[in-house]
């Protein structure tokens, strides 16, 4: 996973969250709506308008971005035990966050997708959709064959205050803290999801810190989701990642814990 992030980080540091990645740079009339853009978030008063549209209460609303991993060309790792029966990592990823939006939305959460379909989405456009809306939570969408369970994953960055401009390559450094604080309360609900006294419901949950270049120009609280097959204490996969049950239950378990997220931030 990071690994082929890497390789896909071509940015060279000079911008800002409040500027735009060099690929727009070169581009003038994107470089002047992607400024105005920044400029709007920078001063404090972008307001995302798809929120406003669908907010049908009084309850405050929360904009989650669903950053559904790979795309296009970019498949992904072939998941599945069977090399001749494999399925893309792009289209588990974009399955996922597709259900999880009907999730979120049902529960009066403003959602945005990085990307609706296959389509290539280079990780600079990702990013600047999430600082975009100012999201209070962004959830970026991976899956593999290796391990079992969820394994979750934070920025390494060294947490620091927000500043008015931060480097566009380190933006998550300002929300590293709370990133820790997301990653805890997913990994809490994932770990207790389906202990109601059968304990191979249970879904093993890892929560480690790692170089994440596509969060780590995310300016909103930011956690990785990997999902992989299940598995038993000998190792033989229980369930795959494309099984439907397996990923409702995971799902069904990343949404009460973005209700927890929503009830900790209204408690503030
Ligand atoms: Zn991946």
């Amino acid at each position: 996973m990071a690994a082929k992030k890497r390789e896909r980080w071509r940015g060279d540091g000079r911008s800002g969250v409040c500027s735009v990645p060099d690929v727009r740079l070169r581009q003038g009339v994107w470089r002047c709506v992607g400024l105005a853009a920044c400029l709007a978030v920078c001063a404090g008063f972008w307001t995302c308008s798809e929120a406003a549209a669908q907010s049908p209460t009084a309850l405050p609303r929360m904009t989650i971005v669903l950053d559904a991993a790979h795309g296009g060309e970019d498949l992904g790792a072939a998941l599945g035990a069977e090399a001749a029966a494999s399925v893309p990592e792009k289209v588990v990823t974009l399955a996922l966050s597709q259900r999880l939006r009907a999730l979120l939305t049902a529960r009066g959460f403003a959602v945005v997708e990085t990307r609706q379909g296959d389509v290539a989405v280079d990780e600079d456009a990702r990013a600047t959709a999430a600082n975009r809306v100012r999201a209070e939570a962004c959830i970026v969408l991976h899956a593999t064959n290796a391990g079992s369970g969820v394994h979750l994953f934070v920025s390494s960055l060294v947490p620091m205050p927000t500043q008015l401009l931060m480097p566009w390559k380190t933006a998550q450094a300002a929300q590293v803290t709370n990133s820790l604080k997301l990653g805890n309360v997913i990994h809490t609900a994932l770990s207790t999801a389906g202990r109601d006294g059968d304990l191979a419901l249970t879904i093993p949950t890892t929560l480690g810190r790692t170089t994440l270049p596509g969060i780590d120009s995310m300016n909103c609280p930011a956690v990785a989701v990997e999902l992989a097959p299940l598995r038993d204490t000998d190792g033989k996969v229980r369930s795959e990642v494309t099984d439907a049950d397996y990923q409702t239950r995971v799902l069904n378990a990343l949404a009460a814990a973005l209700l927890e997220w929503r009830s900790e931030a209204g408690a503030a």
